[in-house]
């Protein structure tokens, strides 16, 4: 075949620009933005044809050009970041985003982002004002706390803990609870970032009250407790109980810490889960600082939530560090209408979404699965659709082991290799994150909103999903 040809073939940049679906383009958009794709898929279509072995995809390529570039400037007006399906079953997952905001309390959200608020105005005073003081308040009585703020994940705020209490001084944390989360934060890293000393004391799978106790120093600033909610140790293990820890740390007027990762508000064995210690608890049980996630168990915005003794939210709320972790208007507003549903733990489960997930019947998840399956059958598709049992999982490091009984749809296509249906499945207008088992698609529909039934069955069936 002869190559140069081909890239004879290829039109000039002056040419593309007059063709009149891309002028339109530039008229739309901007010149230079037509500009800039024009010249990309350019360079894209002299490489295909440089490494193309088939004289006739060459001239193909070439007539698509037009397209390639209409669909490139597109694609650059495009959100990327987009709404997904997640069929996963997993209910805070990280990669999707963790916990989803209801549609009320983001319609409160927009309003707030779309005008000025009193974010740190006082309007009583006509004065500047807190911008933590439009939920401290509520966290205060949600978790019997004296005072409480907010920073932008648990992360930053176990880093600011440890900073304000422990900064040139040594804090005591347990080997079995020097945990790594997700996305590389490890507890003794976050330590030495903040400037205290760690001191490990026990072993992995074993901590006693005397190795807390014979670690302390004149140079000890704190305890800290990390509650391993991503993982667990079982079998022959033994922790000391912040219970425990706080009377030690009162003796010896050493302030006690606790991190408890998911936060959880509400005790979630009323609706048959492991029991995982709440923040009232750890409040209860005298621990003077108490940090936790906004978008775990609590359902909320990202943020690290710290509650715990005044003298010490003072310290930290006065720390420069605060300043470049602290938390924007639209997490403070969330965080307001979110714990607002806590104030009556019927409307936080019915109004969060994350728990009501969490806590939905089998029952109720069984109509859903058979409301779906009948859509997915109506449409007549090549597969075997089926509706099966499955186990979701709470996810984000939250009760790691954790299953809950749920309902699925299962899809096994009859043209296509399942592993090309997850595929296409994820690159539909809408994608669909699911998980395969056995040869088969597996929706779990725990994590499908109703909303979504419809439009699954009709991309489906219009985008030919199946064939
Ligand atoms: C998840 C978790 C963190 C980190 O919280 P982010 O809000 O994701 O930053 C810190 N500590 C513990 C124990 C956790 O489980």
């Amino acid at each position: 075949m002869n190559k140069n040809l081909l890239y004879r073939r290829i039109p000039k940049v002056d040419v593309l620009l007059e063709d009149e679906k891309i002028r339109e383009l530039t008229e739309q958009y901007s010149y230079d933005t037509v500009l800039e794709a024009v010249r990309e898929e350019l360079d894209k279509l002299r490489a295909l044809i440089g490494t193309c072995e088939d004289e006739a995809e060459g001239i193909r390529e070439i007539e698509q050009l037009s397209v390639r570039i209409q669909e490139a400037v597109k694609a650059m007006h495009t959100p990327n970041m987009r709404t997904v399906i997640n069929g996963t079953g997993t209910i805070l997952h990280t990669n999707l985003g963790r916990a989803p905001i209801g549609e009320r309390h983001m319609r409160h959200i927009a309003d707030i982002a779309m005008n000025y608020s009193n974010l740190e105005y006082n309007l009583e005073a006509g004065a500047r004002g807190e911008r933590y003081s439009h939920f401290e308040k509520l966290l205060c009585k949600i978790t019997g706390a004296e005072a409480a703020m907010a920073v932008n994940n648990n992360a930053a705020a176990v880093m600011l803990i440890l900073s304000t209490m422990g900064k040139g001084k040594e804090v005591i944390v347990s080997r079995g609870e020097l945990v790594e989360i997700g996305g590389k934060f490890r507890i003794p890293d976050v330590m030495e970032q903040s400037g205290a000393t760690l001191v490990e004391v026990g072993t992995t799978n074993k901590t006693h009250y005397t190795d807390y106790e014979n670690a302390i120093t004149e140079e000890t600033a704190a305890l800290l407790k990390v509650h391993t909610s991503n993982y667990r140790i079982v079998g022959f293990t033994d922790n000391v109980s912040i219970a425990e820890l706080v009377p030690l740390g009162k003796e010896r007027e050493i302030p006690v810490i606790e991190d408890l990762g998911s936060g959880v508000l509400i005790d979630l064995s009323k609706y048959g889960l492991t029991y995982e210690p709440t923040v009232q608890d750890s409040v209860r049980n005298g621990a003077d600082v108490v940090c936790f996630s906004g978008d775990k168990l609590l359902g909320g915005p990202q943020a690290g939530i710290i509650v715990g003794k005044k003298k010490y939210i003072d310290q930290m709320k006065k720390n420069q560090l605060t300043r470049a972790l602290r938390i924007d208007k639209f997490t403070a507003a969330t965080l307001e209408v979110v714990l607002q549903e806590y104030l009556s733990e019927k409307k936080a489960i019915q109004n969060i979404p994350a728990l009501r997930m969490i806590t939905k019947e089998i029952e109720e998840i069984t109509r859903d699965a058979q409301e779906l399956e009948a859509l997915l059958q109506q449409a007549e598709l090549p597969a075997q659709i089926q509706m099966e049992p499955c186990e979701s999982q709470i996810g984000g490091g939250s009760l790691p082991l954790e299953r809950i009984p749920s309902m699925a749809v299962t899809i096994h296509p009859e043209k296509i290799t399942t592993a090309e249906l997850e595929l296409r499945l994820r690159h539909m207008p809408v994608p669909m994150i699911v998980r395969t088992m056995n040869d088969k698609i597996v929706i779990d529909v725990r994590t499908v909103d109703k909303k979504w039934y419809p439009k699954i069955a009709k991309m489906l069936k219009e985008e030919e999903i199946l064939e």
